[in-house]
């Protein structure tokens, strides 16, 4: 067993039950366990999820390690010249041992803070119990309450069946290094994300997209860099032109314009909820049409009310902090300790960390006027910027959208090296309700990319000093 001890009792009872142990499932049962709640948490594979052992953190950790490949190599203005060499295995083999490291870390958390792990797979017997297969045997958990935070799984493209050889999905393309040839069909965050990073390890990468841009839904002047970094990394961009079959045979993707050859095909065209491995129905639990768990109210109550859904198996945004957010949100609510009609709107930043990085939060220009709002746009561009100058890495910009009248900051985008970072800062602003004038009097670091903000901020109440004022 990789984590915790199975009690020999087979029919238990507890406060709360958790099934999914990713970080919707497991920050829903730490702090549940922190507010006294006896809690239980049930994971049929690994803890940390798809987050921690085949999404987030694996594709981060391979994209740190190409990126720093790619900064030495075009050192070369800096003075440093450096013959850059990949041991992909060795990349990987480091990759591994990151993810271990944190799985074990979430095992440990769990130890410390009194949360009964149990392996196995959790499906409802009935309203108010659990009954979790696993090693053997089965065990029953009556709740006063559950938590369904089974994640999601990828989704298989018509004419793409996933064999883990020549089609695969996100998680294969993070476990094995990749083939020398590889077609990625889906330009959206994770195909973007992974394609850059499989192109810096010298592998010939093509994306297939059938919208006409990459990254669909993302504003146009925040994917027009990444579009540029990606010609510059050798990636071939071929939008407009969906893919049809895999033909396994001949080793080519076959798209409506032709033929690809390649080694393999990472289908990233989304995911989908995996709500039916808890049985929902016998919990009198429902799902809609597209299968993620009915949730209504601010905190995921399902149409069981003593049954709450968080994560990506609840629905959009399928990302890792919203999971972990609505996770301590239901454990609060469960512990007595949040008002359940007190609603959880939270500012959710969403990042896609490719060359250079895509961060947003809040309300983009045109939403903020389509919600009636009088705004104020401030840019700031980081080629002005002395820390990204001192760090060679210049392209993009950081915009802020305020409103013209009260100044409150609504919202902000950002492309530009650590935008992931940066928008913490923006999101901080739009969750306080900080005017544009608190942001810009607020001392930053100099030199530190941080002060991008502020200038942007700034530059809607014509405070900026280093861009001319709107
Ligand atoms: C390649 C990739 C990159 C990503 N990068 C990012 C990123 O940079 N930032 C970000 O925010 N998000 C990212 N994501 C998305 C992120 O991984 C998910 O949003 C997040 O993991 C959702 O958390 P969750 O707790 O809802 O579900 P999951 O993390 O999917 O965890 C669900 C858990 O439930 C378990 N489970 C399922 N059914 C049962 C059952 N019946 N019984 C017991 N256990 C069960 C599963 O084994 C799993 O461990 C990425 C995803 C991928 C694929």
């Amino acid at each position: 067993m990789r984590f915790s001890t199975r009690p020999e009792d087979k029919r238990w009872s507890t406060e709360l039950v958790v099934v999914g142990g990713g970080p919707g499932g497991y920050s829903a049962a730490i702090r549940a366990s922190h507010l006294g709640v006896d809690t239980v948490l049930v994971e049929e594979d690994a803890l940390g999820g798809t987050c921690l052992n085949e999404g987030c953190i694996p594709s981060k950790a391979l994209i740190s390690a190409t990126r720093l490949a790619r900064r030495a190599e075009s050192a070369g203005g800096m003075g440093v010249h450096a013959d850059v060499r990949f041991e992909t295995d060795e990349t990987y083999g480091w990759k591994d041992e990151v993810v271990e490291g944190m799985r074990q870390g979430v095992g440990k958390l769990c130890k410390a803070n009194g949360v009964t792990v149990v392996e196995g797979r959790g499906e409802f017997a009935d309203e108010s119990t659990v009954r979790v297969e696993g090693d053997g045997a089965t065990t029953e958990v009556g709740f006063e309450n559950a938590v369904v935070a089974t994640g999601s799984r990828p989704i298989e493209a018509d004419g793409f069946d996933f064999d883990g050889d020549g089609v695969l999905d996100s998680a294969d393309a993070l476990a094995e290094e990749p083939p020398e040839e590889l077609v990625v069909v889906g330009a959206g965050y994770i195909g973007m994300e992974l394609s850059t990073a499989f192109s810096s390890m010298g592998c010939e990468v093509t994306v297939v997209e059938a919208e006409e841009d990459i990254l669909p839904g993302y504003d146009r002047d925040l994917a027009r860099p990444v579009v540029k970094k990606a010609h510059e990394a050798n990636v071939e961009l071929r939008t407009g032109e969906p893919a049809v079959e895999w033909d396994d045979e001949e080793g080519q993707v076959v798209t409506s314009d032709g033929r690809i050859d390649a080694d393999g095909v990472l289908v990233a065209v989304g995911r989908r909820p995996c709500a039916e491995s808890v049985e929902p129905e016998k919990g009198g639990v429902e799902t809609d049409e597209r299968g993620f768990v009915r949730t209504e109210g601010g905190v995921g109550q399902t149409t069981n009310p003593s049954v709450y859904a968080v994560g990506d198996v609840s629905g959009e945004p399928l990302l890792a902090h919203t999971a972990a957010h609505e996770g301590v949100a239901v454990a609060e609510t469960v512990a007595g300790v949040r008002d359940p009609e007190g609603g959880s709107e939270f500012v959710v930043p969403k990042v896609v960390y490719t060359s250079p990085e895509i961060a947003t939060v809040g309300m983009s220009p045109t939403e903020a006027r389509e919600e009636g709002h009088d705004v104020a746009v401030g840019e700031f561009r980081m080629g002005a910027n002395g820390r990204a100058l001192t760090l060679n890495e210049t392209e993009g910009f950081v915009r802020v959208v305020v409103d013209d009248d009260t100044r409150r900051v609504l919202g902000g985008q950002a492309v530009c090296a650590e935008a992931s970072e940066l928008v913490a800062e923006i999101a901080l602003a739009v969750e306080t309700g900080a005017t544009a004038d608190d942001v810009a009097r607020t001392v930053h670091a100099h030199p530190t990319l941080s002060e991008g903000v502020t200038e942007a901020v700034a530059n809607t109440i014509g405070r900026a000093i280093h861009t001319l004022n709107r």
